[in-house]
């Protein structure tokens, strides 16, 4: 090489990565319920979890808050693509406010599923990790005391019940494809009668870029996952690559990356979580080619064409 001249890094890009069919629908029910509404439009936790997304809705007139008591009655607001306890949506009713709800459809029916287990008399063992604003509205889905969570194998030789007991489980729509297999199975295990979900909670998006990540890792040096530290997709992306032996680093923008992050690495995969969009993949490129001679290369290893409908409130 010429003095001077960038050493080569080949860039291979995850696909499907970033936006899903619920953080678009997400981000367009707010910039449409603004247009509708006029600003300023509240929206109830981070619509989705970016910072880059949320800042930009900022501009454009959403005011975040954590609870809905920080909502004036008279003020329109949306409740997040996370979903929300029925207690929300029920307070927002009482007060006679306008609300939004942009919990994704994926969300909302694993909280009809667990209504109807309920309504059949079974207990939920529900897998997911504490905290997630989707699994406080999921849980918040039925009365207390009905649905019981799990995290991890260990949690499941911990549960009081026993095999008579009419059981179900559900799980979170972002969990890690593989552990949930693992966490299933051990339920499985304790009790044979426990009745499983029709289809599959875990979502297309979660377990497509699981998948592609996955493809990609092993030929990679160093993975890159754009996405928030509270963004559970995008947590699982970065286990999936580090369980495949290939290091990987959350950052949520392009300045972020420490340039010795690049000693030694001849091959970088890019992936990002299901709310972080594709300017900032842009950026993340854009960044390395600044300290080195990039070529591009997509891994592609499943087509998304899935889109979900607008609340029909902000399309009439
Ligand atoms: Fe819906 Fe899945 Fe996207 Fe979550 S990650 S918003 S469940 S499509």
């Amino acid at each position: 090489r010429a003095p001077g001249e960038k050493s080569p890094l080949k860039v291979l890009i995850a696909a499907p990565r970033g936006f899903c069919a619920g953080v678009d629908r997400a981000i367009e029910i707010v910039e449409k319920a603004i247009d509708k509404y006029g600003a300023p439009v509240y929206v109830r936790h981070e619509i989705v979890h970016n910072r880059y997304v949320v800042d930009g809705l900022k501009e454009k007139g959403a005011v975040f808050v954590e609870e809905l008591d920080e909502v004036p009655d008279d003020m329109p607001v949306v409740f997040s693509a996370h979903g929300v306890p029925k207690a929300v949506p029920a307070e927002a009713q009482r007060r006679e406010m306008i609300y939004v709800d942009a919990t994704c459809p994926l969300v909302s029916k694993v909280h009809r599923q667990a209504e109807r287990l309920i309504e059949k008399g079974k207990h939920i063992i529900f897998i997911g990790h504490e905290g997630h604003p989707e699994v406080i509205g999921t849980m918040g889905q039925v009365p207390d005391g009905q649905m019981t969570l799990v995290e991890t194998v260990n949690d499941v030789a911990k549960l009081p019940f026993t095999a008579q007991d009419k059981l179900s489980f559900l799980t979170q729509t972002t969990l890690s494809v593989d552990d949930t297999a693992e966490i299933v199975r051990a339920l499985q295990e304790r009790y044979p009668h426990i009745v499983a979900p029709k289809a599959e909670d875990i979502c297309y998006a979660t377990s497509n870029r699981q998948e592609a990540v996955k493809a990609m890792a092993p030929a990679c040096d160093l993975v890159l996952v754009i996405g928030a530290p509270n963004s559970s997709n995008s947590l699982r992306l970065v286990e999936v690559a580090e369980r495949l032996g290939t290091t990987a680093r959350l950052i949520q923008r392009a300045s972020e990356i420490d340039h010795e992050w690049l000693d030694g690495v001849g091959t970088i995969g890019i992936t990002a979580g299901a709310s972080a969009p594709e300017v900032l993949v842009r950026e993340v490129v854009a960044k390395l080619g600044e300290w080195r001679a990039v070529s591009e290369e997509k891994i592609r290893t499943a087509e998304e064409k899935m889109t979900f409908k607008l609340p029909r409130q902000l399309t009439e």
